[in-house]
């Protein structure tokens, strides 16, 4: 059930459900999701759903993350990412194939270990992650080519957009009741924002979470 064949169907479903950057599918078909959940249900690591993590939060489910990151990468090879929100560090696993450097912010302390223990037991070394509350962004390793958030807000995060590069994409999902994927490109004339589908993701919270 966490084989490589599962995995392949995997990305088979995917490609039906309308992914079509073949790079994304082909880095999602060599990570082992299975490993980034706990034990009792890691038999259905590879199914479409979002899945519980502990602490009230839930891994994206395959198709989220298929998404996110083709809408982040654009077809070109990214440079600096940062992300919003590391939980289980799944997303994050897949964008550092993709990236050449992963900054990653999570706000709660004891999700962020185990998944910082996940990340060096899986040999991926291009990721920094932080304990901190992810709505400042990470100033010091600004700007950033693509900014991913894997929680949900009314409002972007002013200091998120300021930290985005000339050239650079922000992929996040943004509503309350009713969320959608949106889509922030940064040039020299300012922003422009694109809303797509509806979604459905847990809260961008203020402040940090100790133990
Ligand atoms: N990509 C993750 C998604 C986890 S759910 C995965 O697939 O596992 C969203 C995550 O965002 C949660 O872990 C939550 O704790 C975190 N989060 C919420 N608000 C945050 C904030 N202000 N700063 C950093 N992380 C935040």
């Amino acid at each position: 059930m966490t084989s490589q064949r599962t995995r392949l169907r995997m990305v088979e479903r995917l490609r039906t459900q309308g992914i079509d950057d073949e790079v994304v599918l082909s880095v999602m078909g060599s990570i082992p999701r299975h490993l980034f959940i706990e034990e009792a249900l890691a038999s259905r690591a590879y199914e479409d759903v979002a899945l519980p993590i502990n602490y009230g939060q839930t891994i994206s489910s395959p198709w989220i993350v298929a998404r996110m990151t083709e809408l982040l990468r654009a077809n070109s090879e990214l440079g600096k990412v940062l992300e919003i929100g590391t939980g289980c560090g799944y997303q994050t696993a897949v964008l550092a194939q993709l990236a050449q450097k992963v900054y990653s912010i999570e706000r709660i302390g004891p999700l962020l270990t185990r998944t910082r223990i996940r990340l060096q037991e899986l040999q991926i070394r291009n990721v920094h992650l932080r304990h901190a509350d992810g709505l400042r962004g990470f100033a010091e390793a600004a700007p950033f080519d693509g900014i991913i958030m894997t929680a949900v807000t009314t409002h972007v995060p002013p200091a998120l957009l300021e930290q985005l590069a000339m050239g650079g994409r922000m992929v996040f999902p943004k509503g309350s009741q009713k969320q959608n994927l949106c889509v922030i490109e940064r040039n020299s004339q300012g922003y422009t924002e694109t809303v797509l589908e509806e979604v459905n993701f847990v809260p961008m919270l203020p402040g940090v979470i100790k133990k």
